[in-house]
């Protein structure tokens, strides 16, 4: 049995995760805006680093695994907050709690959308740390529903970077910590809900997801793979957004590598 801390385990892929570690006889430490163990706004460093500190606090000092789900779609600037700094900072904030494990790992969401058009001064204000200068220019890209969409593209294209580039540090690899991210396709959460309820919804989804292998996915198909990334099985992966999304990344990359 494994202590596990997973943000966004009040909701969809998150809460999905929870459930099956859980049943398997883990330990998980639960963190989302409310309704779980720890309540913390991933949104702001203060928010961050309280619900990290009440997590490592929870956890006796020690913890096995962090698995970041916590994220927003919304075209506004938060969406960056969250699905970046809500993931590397909250991480970052972690690691001395994995230390003391026998075998710590580390995943996060990213999403396919990382492959999508982005906002490049967007992608490099994040990877440079930059929170007041990535919110800016995610607000004038608000202002304007022709690039509202490039802010979550932008955030996913951030974070798988941000993992290829730590991964193999000292805090991580040198630590003995695998540091990985999954790329989910559409999947059927409170997320995607009202998207996917109407014909056009589903219409523009598929035309910029395409899923020729078994279409939308249960929230499972990502959480399982998320617990094989964290598990002691998992000792060599390092860096990877391994895309999960019913063929979408092959179908528009094609055998480019
Ligand atoms: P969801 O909306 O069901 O769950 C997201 C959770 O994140 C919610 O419980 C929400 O409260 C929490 N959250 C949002 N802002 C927060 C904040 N400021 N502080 C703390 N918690 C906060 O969505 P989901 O579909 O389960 O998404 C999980 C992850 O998967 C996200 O990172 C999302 O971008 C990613 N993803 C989802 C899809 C999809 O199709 N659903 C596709 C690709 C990637």
């Amino acid at each position: 049995s494994r202590t596990y801390v997973v943000t966004g385990a009040a909701s969809g892929i998150g809460k999905t995760n929870t459930q099956i570690l859980r049943a398997a006889g883990n330990t998980v430490i639960g963190v989302d805006l409310a309704g779980v163990e720890v309540s913390g706004d991933l949104s702001h460093r203060e928010g961050r680093l309280t619900a990290a500190a009440e997590a490592t606090r929870l956890a006796n000092g020690t913890v096995d695994a962090v698995i970041a789900c916590a994220g927003l779609s919304i075209p506004k600037p938060v969406t960056a907050a969250v699905n970046y700094f809500g993931m590397t900072e909250f991480l970052e904030a972690m690691q001395p709690a994995l230390t003391t494990s026998p075998a710590p790992r580390v995943a996060l969401i990213s999403s396919m959308a990382s492959l999508q058009p982005v906002a490049p001064p967007l992608v490099e204000a994040l990877l440079q740390d930059d929170e007041q200068a990535a919110l800016a220019i995610a607000e004038e890209l608000a202002g304007d529903p022709q690039t509202g969409n490039l802010i979550y593209s932008s955030s996913k294209q951030a974070v798988s970077r941000w993992v290829r580039r730590e991964a193999p540090k000292a805090l991580w690899a040198g630590a003995g910590i695998p540091l990985n991210a999954v790329g989910p396709g559409t999947v059927i959460t409170p997320m995607t809900q009202e998207l996917l309820a109407s014909e056009d919804g589903r219409k523009l989804v598929d035309s910029v997801v395409p899923m020729p292998l078994n279409s939308h996915q249960a929230p499972e198909s990502i959480a399982n793979l998320l617990i094989w990334l964290t598990s002691v099985e998992n000792t060599h992966c390092c860096g990877q957004t391994i895309y999960c999304d019913g063929g979408a990344d092959v179908v528009l990359r094609g055998d480019d590598i």
